[in-house]
């Protein structure tokens, strides 16, 4: 039995265990895991991203791409795997689309139209279930994380993920541990920059979804911080990194003052990149509060 309590993170402790992350959209596999993933990699596990959807309902943040969106040219979905590659290279990751590229579609927001087209992943039913049964039973991972009950923040894609992700490890048995992202408010709201860039507005006290209390935690080094960082930075259409950095996609700088790294959506709401990604117990073997994600997870 491994002891996983402290490792050094330069070392490949984890080389041998397999995690699978389950997520809704390009951009979720970076904003909500991707220190834990790049982690995890960088100590030698082998991570595979599972996207369900080609986010193509997104809106887009800068002028240059806006003309892809849904109600324009619809392109947006193709454009955002080239998004998602970047970022999935840097953090270290496999990266595969749940029933190949272009199988289910981003289902928008609650009560969106969009949740009416067939090919919606809110309508994904049994295939969508099978679909992540057979790659489950193909990777046979030690550790599956994804979203809670509630996806997290509420979006029909991210509670789909969850939906699926259980009913496809019950499917396949023999998943030892599934863990649901989330983001502690305590930690959230204290890491908030104290200057908002002009034009963005700060989230009200209590509007950013997050939760009270979590099982455990991942400590970002630095360089899983910036390996996270860069892989959001990659999602160049979805996220605004507060850190003076313009480009193509965005050529607008703007630059926040914090302890931590600052960002946006296409909201303009400030968040930061937090040193911790929080993880509560979702199913399979229990964990102690504050454990390594793998730990008591033999093989
Ligand atoms: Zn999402």
């Amino acid at each position: 039995m491994r002891d996983l309590r402290s490792p050094p993170l330069t070392q490949r402790d984890l080389a041998g265990y397999r995690v699978v992350a389950v997520h809704a959209h390009p951009d979720d596999e970076s904003i909500s895991t991707g220190g834990a993933l790049a982690s995890l990699a960088a100590r030698g596990a082998d991570v595979l991203v599972v996207t369900c959807t080609l986010g193509e309902e997104g809106e887009v943040i800068g002028e240059t791409y806006q003309g892809l969106v849904a109600d324009e040219a619809d392109q947006l979905g193709g454009f955002r795997i080239g998004e998602l590659e970047r970022a999935c290279r840097i953090l270290g990751v496999r990266q595969v689309f749940l029933g190949g590229p272009g199988r289910y579609r981003d289902s928008g927001m609650v009560g969106a139209p969009s949740h009416a087209n067939p090919r919606a992943f809110v309508n994904s039913g049994e295939a969508a279930v099978e679909d992540l049964a057979q790659l489950l039973a193909i990777e046979r991972p030690h550790l599956v994380l994804t979203y809670g009950p509630d996806g997290g923040y509420g979006h029909p894609d991210h509670i789909r993920a969850h939906e699926i992700t259980h009913a496809a490890a019950r499917r396949v048995g023999g998943v030892p541990r599934i863990l649901w992202a989330v983001r502690l408010r305590s930690d959230l709201e204290a890491s908030l920059p104290a200057d908002a860039p002009a034009g963005w507005s700060y989230p009200a006290p209590g509007e950013l979804d997050a939760v009270e209390a979590a099982d455990t935690f991942v400590e970002l080094d630095d360089r899983a911080y910036s390996a996270k960082v860069e892989a959001m930075r990659s999602h160049a259409t979805q996220v605004w990194i507060a850190d003076g950095y313009a480009g193509q996609t965005n050529p607008h700088s703007v630059r926040a003052a914090g302890p931590v790294t600052a960002y946006a959506l296409s909201n303009l709401k400030t968040q930061a990149v937090t040193r911790r990604e929080y993880y509560q117990f979702g199913e399979g073997v229990e964990l102690e509060p504050g454990a390594d994600l793998l730990s008591g997870i033999e093989w």
